[in-house]
């Protein structure tokens, strides 16, 4: 793929780049390994300091960075400086826990161990390759970065190829907020340059989100390598509407976790299982409710639903709609593509699936909601349960037995409950099945990238 800003939501290529060669990738790594090594003796204030001061540009420059995210992937202006004030917030987070969240863990009683005095430190790894995708395109970025620096790792990002300039923001991003040179960097290269990267020594681990396929492959490779590797990956969240649901609220969330982000994000929630008791009320008003968002120029602050991020993208959702449909799926709002140009789609609101139906078990990445009825808590479950995914969930109900039932049943990475799945820089965030496996943000996120070092003294 080009390395290219091409913008949804009129298809015009903006700008081309051209990819780094591999003289510079090798002194880019070099730089990385270089700077690992200086930050092992920096301390966690000094650090703490620089990723304030990033913090403070990025929130100094929250309307440009917005405008390059919304004219490279066509989230919605709003979503956009919402994203990058989220990042802002999320790498004082990490300045600020990160001393707490990595402090030496002693053993109360070394004797136990025939010791004198025993403990466990949290040391750097090295560097660490960040390969990313476009759909938040600062957030995924930033979840992994501010830990990884913090923690006195190195990143080299590999974004997707089609938001060169957040790329290339965020190429010097932290370097102007204090941290070494080479401390953060972009590769700016294509996915095939991506394996002798993690194959080079200095290279210590990855992390990636994005696709099972591209999961698959890099993770393949850095497990040939023995080396670490966290994945992020797609996800099909379920989303359980039951009987004792505040329903107008459930309808309400409904509609923001599916269409936020165009519909593209990782824990959407994407398939609507709601009970046979409250199925008519919620499926009249879900319909209504999606066929009034407006479509249309994400840099407008009115939008509320942009277009896909790229054409193939758009072209893949569709093909799942039509072979929904002609296998039988009712269409309740959408169903098609808008007649405008760039990658538009109508939110769509798709019941009556059954097995067999694409839609059924892949991932929808864009604006369409599937509904499924269903006459108890044991049917939600199975239907939920049902794919290879296993990201987060949702579970609408005031009823207690119904929400254990569902917290300890559920297969995912994260249950809410009378809400939607948002990622919070204090929580855990991660899957499990093809959603991939590790864990980002809160202390979890910052401590996969560590040597978790035993002393044991005599
Ligand atoms: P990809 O997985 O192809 O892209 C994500 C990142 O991985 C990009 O930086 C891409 O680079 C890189 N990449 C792709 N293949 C390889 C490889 N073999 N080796 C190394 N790096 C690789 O996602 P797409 O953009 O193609 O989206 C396709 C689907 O992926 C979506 O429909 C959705 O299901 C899922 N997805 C999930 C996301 C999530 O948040 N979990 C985010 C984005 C997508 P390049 O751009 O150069 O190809």
């Amino acid at each position: 793929m080009a390395i290219a800003t091409v913008n949804p939501a009129t298809g015009v290529t903006e700008k081309t780049f051209e990819a780094h060669d591999s003289q510079e990738v090798d002194r880019r790594i070099a730089l990385a390994d270089a700077a690992t090594r200086g930050m092992r003796t920096t301390s966690f204030e000094e650090r703490g300091r620089w990723m304030n001061a990033a913090a403070d540009l990025l929130e100094a420059d929250v309307d440009v960075v917005a405008r390059i995210m919304t004219l490279e992937m066509g989230k919605p202006i709003a979503q956009a400086r919402g994203e990058a004030l989220k990042c802002a917030k999320g790498m004082r987070f990490y300045a600020e826990h990160a001393a707490e969240f990595l402090a030496d863990e002693p053993l109360e009683n070394p004797s136990s161990v025939n010791a004198s005095a025993a403990y466990s430190v949290y040391q750097p790894l090295g560097v660490v390759l960040a390969v990313m995708p476009w759909n938040f395109p600062m957030w995924q970025v930033v979840r992994f970065a501010a830990p990884a620096l913090m923690a006195g790792n190195s990143g080299l990002l590999k974004h997707a190829s089609n938001v060169p300039q957040t790329a290339l923001y965020l190429d010097t991003l932290f370097t102007r907020g204090g941290f070494p040179e080479g401390a953060f960097s972009t590769l700016l290269v294509g996915s095939q340059a991506i394996a002798a990267v993690i194959q080079d020594s200095r290279v210590k681990a990855v992390t990636l989100t994005g696709s099972e396929p591209a999961g698959r492959e890099v993770a393949a490779n850095a497990g040939s390598q023995i080396k670490k590797a966290v994945l992020e990956l797609g996800g099909s969240d379920p989303f359980i509407v039951m009987p004792s649901a505040d329903i107008e609220k459930a309808v309400d969330v409904a509609v923001t976790a599916r269409v936020q982000n165009n519909g593209q994000s990782c824990i959407a929630g994407k398939r609507f299982i709601v009970h046979a008791d409250v199925y008519d009320r919620f499926a009249a008003l879900f319909a209504d409710k999606l066929s009034a968002l407006i479509v249309g120029d994400p840099m407008d602050d009115a939008t509320q639903v942009g277009p896909l991020a790229t054409e193939s993208g758009r072209d893949e959702l569709a093909e799942l709609v039509d072979d929904a449909k002609l296998h039988g799926a009712t269409i309740l709002a959408g169903g098609s593509a808008p007649d405008r140009a760039g990658w538009f789609y109508n939110p769509t609101l798709i019941a009556d699936l059954h097995n067999g139906m694409r839609l059924v078990m892949e991932e929808a990445f864009g604006p369409v909601a599937s509904l499924y009825r269903v006459e108890s808590r044991e049917e939600a479950l199975e239907i939920a349960n049902q794919t290879t995914f296993g990201l987060s969930s949702a579970v609408w109900t005031t009823d207690a037995v119904d929400e254990q039932y569902f917290i300890d049943a559920l297969d995912a990475g994260a249950v809410f409950v009378n809400g939607m799945t948002i990622s919070y820089p204090e929580l855990p965030f991660g899957g499990i099945k093809a959603s991939g496996y590790g864990r980002e943000l809160a202390a979890a996120g910052i401590r996969e990238f560590c040597n978790l070092k035993t002393v044991w003294k005599g």
